[in-house]
């Protein structure tokens, strides 16, 4: 037990979405505390091993052309289609692609807001020292994508 399983499904039958999301959230990172996650989570590289390894873990599909071949791409841990070369990152369709920040304080973004999903984005502003317009808005972004998708993948 030396990674954190941030994607595993949790089913509640009779459920809005709402208060599932709210209710996956709180019980995403329930036992782990602050500085495990820090560690964890220290470096750009550790946090893209991680999205590779929850992205992939049922293989490898390309998906422009369906082929499930790769090698790794010119990113560190993307991965690029043997077929058609077409190459995919491993923060690409997940909630932290085009993030303004770095990783590691996405991360530990993610893992204040589902903590205590009532966190203000002032409050975060001053945890993470980032923008609180930043903040607000990767807040939000993370907020959809776990009511929407149970999980932090925006399409599988
Ligand atoms: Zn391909």
């Amino acid at each position: 037990m030396n990674r954190i399983n941030i994607t595993f499904a949790i089913f509640v039958k009779n459920c809005s979405k709402k208060k599932f999301g709210r209710y996956l959230m709180k019980k995403l990172f329930s036992n782990i505390n602050p500085k495990r996650f820090q560690n964890d989570y220290e470096t750009e590289e550790q946090c893209l091993a991680y999205l590779s390894d929850v992205k992939w873990k049922k293989g490898y599909v390309c998906r422009k052309c369906g082929n499930t071949n790769y090698c790794s791409g010119k990113k560190p841990y993307s991965r690029r289609c043997t077929r058609c070369k077409s190459e995919e990152s491993a923060t690409a369709h997940t909630v932290f692609h085009g993030c303004k920040f770095s990783l590691p304080s996405a991360f530990q973004m993610m893992y204040q807001v589902c903590k205590k999903p009532d966190i203000s984005s002032y409050e975060l502003s001053r945890l993470l020292e980032t923008r609180q317009m930043t903040c607000w808005k990767f807040k939000t972004k993370l907020i959809e994508c776990l009511e929407e998708n149970e999980g932090l993948l925006l399409d599988t």
